[in-house]
């Protein structure tokens, strides 16, 4: 039978939906505002109470996001960490005061009313007052151990004092990135030349997930507790008495929190932070209102995604009405293009806008925004202005839709689109905008620090054609460079030197350099350590590259598609010709690799040393680090409350280690 127009969008609402999630919790990088992210659920869910028979398990409505992410090991909550149902209408969250009443028959309910900080959840368990773990809220029942990146932050309590600490304890809080925090890391990538961070949500979501604690030492981390898990035995009667016990553990909390009852005065206190947020040190998103007796709570229970004991009431993003004067397409250095909004300059949150992302032709085409529309701009997630929506009925009578360019407008080459992917790429490689791009990555400070070699003069090289491929850098003179505008004798030796000096980069620049997909910073070091040489990597095989320790499935054969190509094949033969040399770490040989071939992996808490002790350790006699197991492990070595790899270790007959031998196999 054929299906209705209705079964179609939920469908195709489902899939947008688990897109997004997997864009805003795996990879911290949402393509769309929360907003626009919440009127798609919004849509999917109506949809869904009309056509009960159309329900599914699975559906995005139906779960919490889930964050679990290769490389980290995962804990179970003893108490499920779920969602928050939210609202952006007053008479929804004076609907939701009512059920509530009714579902305890009483009337004027006593309510706490928080700030809800926009960063990313974490569950700390004390035990007997000592932190042991760190955990993402993950898929709600389980959540990455996130430790190590926590115990960057320092004004959280290690130990906690006082005479009635609980056996043990899972506080619930929110980690986030200050907003002056944020400014800063920017302006640093911006004098880079690297792309900016979008908003401190995304980068304090995507710092807490990385596997390299060095990077994430240098951008600091906040977080603020506010709410309670397991807790064994009981301490509390009350939330807002949970906050007055977290506050003398000397715990991070909120400046503010409102005790109120009934639905007036919580509507004023939602209304009084409204007004004071801006001024709060962390990034907002609304207020969350929670029943304040824990029995109440209790009765009133949960749904499979939220707590029925509280809401989220989410304020607005900032949004404006402008005129779309243009849509000008972008090319990136991969090829993707995005189509942008080129805007008659309006006032938003404090800056003038005139130009704001469309995000990618499905998008667009699904608004059907077109050049003259009026349109309503947002400040999505404070920092990337987007077009939300095109006000139809101001439409000028001989408006067009706007035909996507089936060429790429930089080079004419045909654009095709890969099959599970939204964007639309440009397929010639040696399209000047994609050139130009990977040749500013290249030489950026991320990757190759080549000093002198910023936008200004790649554009100068690109258009008189001296540089089309990352090889013909190294062809450059010192005749060519002083044709150049704004060069002169010493500038141009200075740009030679700097190349030269890139050729005996380390390893891991030229790997992050080279643009593999997937492949950044912190992978492009994971590759160097494990394979030491170039070489060795372009050998290498999909399963081998799972095994490394921060490498997933997707950048494995990212990896592996890359090299397969031929024209990156004689690239790199190119470079190297041209004196590449690139710097690899020493690799322990003889008596000192002991552990020459061996691959381990690491699990729960070690008596005395910290996991990247002992990963150094292994890695210093040879060994490889893996982050889970399999059949390819030799040795598990396993601490205190190990989790789920133990009992793969042991169903897969992996020998179990402990720091104690360890030590004795190295002679310690
Ligand atoms: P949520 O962020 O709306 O609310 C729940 C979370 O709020 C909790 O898990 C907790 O981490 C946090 N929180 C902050 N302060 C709190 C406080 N005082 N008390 C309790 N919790 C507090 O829900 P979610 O499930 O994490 O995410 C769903 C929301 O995320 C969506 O509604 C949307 O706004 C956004 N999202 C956006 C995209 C996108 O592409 N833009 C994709 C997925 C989700």
């Amino acid at each position: 039978m054929a299906k209705t127009s209705e079964e179609n969008r939920i469908e195709s609402l489902r899939g947008e939906l688990a897109r997004h999630d997997e864009l805003y919790y795996r990879q911290a990088q949402p393509e769309v505002s929360d907003s626009e992210y919440d009127a798609l659920k919004r849509e999917l869910e109506d949809l869904e109470k009309q056509h009960p028979e159309l329900f599914s398990m699975d559906s995005p409505t139906n779960r919490v996001g889930d964050d679990l992410r290769d490389g980290f090991e995962s804990y179970q909550h003893r108490q499920p960490m779920k969602s928050l149902d939210n609202t952006y209408s007053k008479d929804e969250f004076f609907a939701f005061v009512e059920r509530v009443e009714k579902g305890l028959e009483l009337e004027e309910i006593a309510f706490v009313v928080e700030p809800k900080i926009d960063g990313v959840a974490v569950s700390l368990t004390y035990e007997n007052g000592k932190l042991i773990r760190a955990v993402t809220r993950g898929n709600g029942t389980e959540g990455d151990d996130i430790t190590a990146n926590v115990l960057s932050i320092k004004e959280l309590p290690r130990v906690l004092k006082g005479a009635d600490l609980p056996a043990t304890i899972e506080i619930r809080g929110e980690i986030y990135m200050r907003n002056d925090e944020f400014d800063r890391i920017n302006a640093e990538r911006n004098a880079a030349g690297l792309e900016e961070f979008a908003n401190p949500r995304n980068l304090a979501a995507g710092t807490v997930k990385m596997l390299d604690r060095e990077e994430v030492a240098k951008r600091r981390l906040n977080v603020i507790l506010y709410g309670l898990g397991f807790c064994e035995p009981q301490i509390v009667d009350a939330q807002s008495e949970f906050h007055a016990k977290i506050a003398e553990w000397v715990f991070p909390v909120g400046e503010r929190f409102w005790k109120i009852s009934g639905a007036d005065e919580a509507w004023a206190s939602i209304e009084e932070l409204d007004s004071i947020r801006e001024a709060l040190p962390y990034p907002t998103d609304g207020a969350v209102i929670k029943v304040d007796s824990l029995e109440q709570q209790d009765l009133l229970g949960a749904t499979s995604k939220a707590p029925r004991w509280a809401i989220a009431f989410k304020f607005a993003a900032e949004q404006s009405e402008t005129t779309l004067e243009n849509i000008t397409i972008q090319v990136g250095r991969t090829g993707v293009l995005t189509p942008v909004a080129e805007l008659k300059p309006t006032k938003l949150a404090g800056t003038t806008v005139s130009r704001a992302t469309l995000h990618n032709q499905e998008e667009m085409e699904r608004k059907d925004v077109r050049i003259g529309d009026s349109v309503i701009v947002e400040k999505a997630g404070e920092i990337i202005p987007a077009v939300v929506r095109v006000l139809v009925e101001k439409r000028p009578n001989n408006s067009i839709p706007f035909v996507f360019p089936a060429e790429c407008p930089a080079c004419e080459a045909p654009t095709q689109k890969l099959e599970c992917e939204v964007a639309l790429r440009c397929v010639n490689t040696e399209c000047p905008a994609q050139v130009r791009g990977r040749l500013e990555h290249f030489a950026s400070r991320q990757c190759m620090d080549i000093d002198g070699l910023g936008e200004a003069v790649v554009d100068q090289l690109v258009e008189r054609s001296l540089v089309s491929t990352l090889s013909d850098v190294y062809r450059l003179t010192f005749e060519q460079l002083l044709e150049l505008e704004k060069f002169a004798e010493k500038s141009a030796r200075n740009l030679i030197d700097a190349i030269n000096r890139s050729k005996r980069a380390d390893l891991w620049r030229l790997l992050h350099g080279l643009g593999i997909p997937q492949v950044g910073a912190s992978a492009a070091k994971d590759l160097a350590k494990a394979f030491g040489g170039l070489a060795e990597l372009q050998n290498a095989d999909l399963e081998g590259l799972i095994e490394i320790d921060g490498i997933g499935e997707k950048t494995a054969q990212g990896i592996v598609t890359y090299f397969e190509n031929p024209k990156n094949a004689a690239n790199l033969e190119m470079l190297y010709e041209l004196g590449m040399d690139p710097v690899t770490p020493e690799v322990p040989s003889g008596a000192e690799a002991i552990f020459d071939g061996m691959t381990f992996v690491i699990t729960g808490t070690l008596p005395t040393m910290k996991r990247d002790e002992a990963k150094a350790l292994i890695e210093s006699k040879g060994g490889k680090v893996a982050g889970s197991v399999s059949k390819k492990t030799t040795y598990l070595l396993a601490g205190e409350a190990a989790g789920s790899k133990l009992t793969k270790a042991e169903k897969h007959g992996v020998e179990v280690l402990s720091e104690a031998s360890l030590l004795e196999r190295i002679g310690k």
